[in-house]
């Protein structure tokens, strides 16, 4: 079993330095076919800040002349508010945001989820922890690693976690520039199954984004800690990640991300020209004034030919708007 982990550890590492190797330049090659998604969690209603991301990701897709995906993240029941799906489409739609092939949610892949996570196990990259929230949080949030080599109660609800390693991440985020994150040290293992039976948020979005064959992930920079993890993981099971842009966030006046939290309002759908013109604004693309009065369609068409994510280089939030005009 300890040789069979080594050896397991050794093949990750091995990926790890290729992984590393490639990440110095771009990940993919040019030929590979662009395919981007936008990948909302049904927890509300789209606000400002999430039609940033949604638009951001499209333009940046259909300028690329790829695919733009559509996947509902309903990982977690709890968090699910009811309605929020329909709503979420309707609004897309409304500002046209038309998406290729189906629609696909992660409730449906549950137990494909499930299997990669028992397979991690079974290959010694991962173990069952039943560490506390207030004991990781007494330890100021770092994972000791000490349930590495000592097996829980059989008998217990136990989350899985993957064992980091300890060598850096590094890779180029295509907005935010070069990343270097040491997960030993920044929250150490990580949880990839939950102790309520439930996968975590890495495991599935990763999993969903190799297989749906996704090249470059455009999405908001809060998610910016994530990406190592995901990396990380993708290392593990021997695949080439997409490529990551992390766009800025939108805040409120005290400097908080626009969120169902600090009550973000819900995008007022019978303005659906004023909110694009609005997200064009924040995205610096310049759209003339005149042109909030024009269909989204012809804002989009508009906006694809001059979107570009160095305009936004280094940017990790953006004011909201006080009011949008008319
Ligand atoms: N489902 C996540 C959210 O709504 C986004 C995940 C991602 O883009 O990777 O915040």
């Amino acid at each position: 079993m300890k040789s069979r982990k080594s050896s397991n550890a050794a093949d990750a590492g091995g990926a790890m330095a290729r992984l590393q190797a490639v990440t110095e330049s771009p990940l993919h090659p040019p030929s590979r076919r662009y395919r981007g998604r936008f990948a909302p969690s049904p927890t509300g209603p789209l606000h400002l800040g999430s039609l940033l991301t949604a638009v951001a990701s499209y333009l940046d897709a259909r300028q690329a002349g790829g695919d733009w995906l559509l996947r509902i993240e309903n990982i977690d029941p709890v968090r699910e508010a009811s309605g929020a799906e329909s709503q979420i489409l309707h609004a897309l739609e409304q500002h046209g945001l038309h998406w290729d092939g189906p629609l696909e949610r992660q409730w449906s892949r549950m137990s494909h989820y499930r299997e990669v996570a028992e397979r991690l196990r079974e290959r010694g990259l991962a173990y069952r922890c039943q560490c506390s929230r207030s004991e990781l949080a007494s330890l100021g949030g770092q994972h000791p690693a000490t349930c590495r080599h000592r097996p829980p109660a059989a008998n217990l609800p136990s989350a899985l976690r993957v064992d980091v390693g300890d060598r850096p991440i590094r890779f180029i985020d295509l907005i935010q520039g070069p990343q270097q994150f040491q997960l030993a040290r920044d929250g150490g293992d990580f949880v990839i199954w939950r102790r309520d039976d439930l996968v975590s948020y890495q495991l599935a979005v990763l999993l969903d984004d190799l297989r749906q064959g996704i090249s470059r992930v455009v999405r908001g920079v809060d998610l910016l800690d994530s990406t190592p993890r995901q990396i990380h993981l993708a290392m593990l099971l021997g695949e080439p990640p997409p490529d990551y842009g992390h766009l800025p966030v939108l805040v409120n006046r005290s400097g908080a991300k626009l969120s169902k939290q600090n009550l973000a309002p819900a995008l007022d759908l019978s303005r659906a020209r004023q909110n694009l013109h609005a997200v064009l604004t924040l995205l610096r693309l310049e759209p003339p004034p005149a042109l909030r009065h024009e269909a989204v369609r012809t804002q989009l068409d508009w906006a694809t030919p001059r979107w570009s994510l160095a305009a936004l280089q280094g940017c990790r939030s953006l004011p909201m708007p006080e009011r949008l005009a008319d």
